[in-house]
């Protein structure tokens, strides 16, 4: 079993170990509902103290119901011979998501109608779905149909879709606030490495580090099927939401491309200004996206009833890699170091979180006397004159007013040096932190 040591802060080898969580849920046969999900859940519990709940099928929730259950236990096409032309044991992507249960003789003709192939990627297998029409069928490397030689087959989909539930999986790790940050991923696809068992590991990841930190911020974890799970998350947990600071949804975090922000639908929320700040200070290529109502579970997060703080974090945004819904997108696809970038930039963005106050500078009248204090160039190294500069910043917009990532933003410094800056000047009694409440003229002291 993966083991995430609480110590493991070294990239290399939190990159392994997400890339061994990644490669343990791999084989799982998931979709929307059913048993894979529950097995990649009961996996994940073994990481972290995941509460594992389930809805029943035909709960209204918002628009929408609750499916059936679908579960499939084989699935093959054989020739004249008996032998499997397809076969499910060999990759759970052959089968359509969702078909309903067949067993008979068909055509080549009426075969053909049921198959999905690439023609542009004749190697891969495709990955598809049909959770809402009930239908059947099978998907296979566009260079295997020539094979399909014979007149007749006979097909098998020994699956069921009844009545049952959907199953979701939700962590939270209490801070010393009930304001919570948000982390939300998907489990309902089958063998896709990247889209979607990156974005588990990297959930896990966090989740174990933060549970070793101390937190302003509590943090909801969601484990959950896509599009419904997020709705039925959302039509359950309405009163909850209110709590909600600041989320992320993580999501082909594997990749080796760079990492991208798709931008929540409010566009100038915290979440959006510091994820694009530790970006733009990575050193690093990368990207930012505006919102756009398609993608990942922030469509239904970032609804107008919702309009929740809640971007996307991505490496290759699903759209712009050939392997997307592929049998390319698979072990070899996801690198160990990408998901180790993936999981220092979140930690990155989730400290800048926790630390992002606003101060009062005690000292306002002209610039306090560094020196006599003994904090002017206390900061050695050869930062030195950077770290100078981000104490004249942080005393001067410290009016109660400017958050540190306002202060970072406005003087162009990194939120890392502001921070450190702000907390030596509270240490010496020259800032004093403030709470502000939404709208109100004066900003009150914490008490
Ligand atoms: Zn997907």
């Amino acid at each position: 079993m993966t083991s995430f040591t609480p110590a493991a802060v070294n990239p290399d080898e939190i990159g392994h170990e997400m890339h061994r969580l990644v490669a343990e849920l791999y084989p799982i046969c998931r979709s929307i509902t059913g048993n894979g999900v529950r097995e990649t859940l009961r996996l994940v519990q073994k990481h972290i103290s995941l509460a594992i709940h389930e809805v029943p099928t035909g709960t209204p929730v918002f628009d929408w119901t609750v499916p059936k259950e679908w579960n499939v236990a084989d699935a093959w096409v054989k020739n004249g011979r008996g032998e499997r032309v397809i076969d499910f044991q060999r990759s759970n992507l052959h089968v359509v998501g969702y078909s309903v249960p067949v067993r008979r003789r068909v055509s080549r003709e009426e075969l053909a109608k049921h198959l999905h192939t690439l023609p542009d990627r004749p190697d891969w297998i495709p990955w598809r779905t049909s959770y809402y029409n009930e239908t059947w069928g099978f998907c296979l490397a566009h260079n295997r149909l020539a094979d399909l030689t014979e007149d007749e087959y006979e097909v098998c989909i020994d699956s069921t879709l009844v009545p049952g539930h959907l199953t979701y999986g939700e962590y939270l790790l209490p801070g010393e606030t009930t304001d919570e940050v948000l982390l939300s991923c998907h489990v309902c696809h089958p063998s896709l490495a990247n889209d979607n068992m990156a974005g588990v590991a990297l959930a896990v990841a966090l989740a174990r580090h933060l549970a070793e930190q101390p937190r302003r911020y509590s943090y909801r974890f969601l484990f959950i099927p896509g599009t419904i799970g997020s709705i039925t998350w959302l039509s359950r947990n309405e009163a909850a939401t209110a709590n909600i600071r600041h989320g992320l949804v993580l999501a082909c975090a594997g990749d080796p491309g760079p990492l991208t922000y798709k931008k929540s639908r409010r566009g100038d929320a915290e979440i959006d200004r510091t994820v694009a700040w530790v970006l733009k200070h990575s050193g690093r290529r990368s990207e930012i996206l505006d919102f756009s109502p398609y993608g990942y579970d922030e469509r239904q997060f970032c609804s107008p009833g919702f309009d929740l703080p809640v971007g996307c974090f991505m490496r290759t945004p699903h759209s712009r890699f050939p392997e997307y819904h592929t049998s390319a997108d698979n072990l070899d696809f996801v690198r160990p170091e990408a998901l180790a970038d993936s999981y220092t930039t979140v930690r990155a963005v989730l400290s800048a979180l926790e630390h992002n106050r606003t101060y009062l500078n005690l000292n306002p009248k002209c610039e306090p006397q560094l020196g006599r204090r003994g904090i002017y160039r206390t900061i050695g190294g050869t930062d030195a004159a950077a770290s100078e500069l981000a104490m004249l910043w942080v005393l001067n917009l410290s009016d109660g007013r400017h958050s540190l990532l306002d202060i970072a933003e406005r003087s162009g410094c990194a939120f890392e040096p502001i921070r450190r800056a702000a907390d030596l000047l509270h240490q010496h009694q020259l800032l004093e932190p403030v709470t502000t409440t939404p709208g109100a003229a004066n900003p009150r002291r914490a008490v």
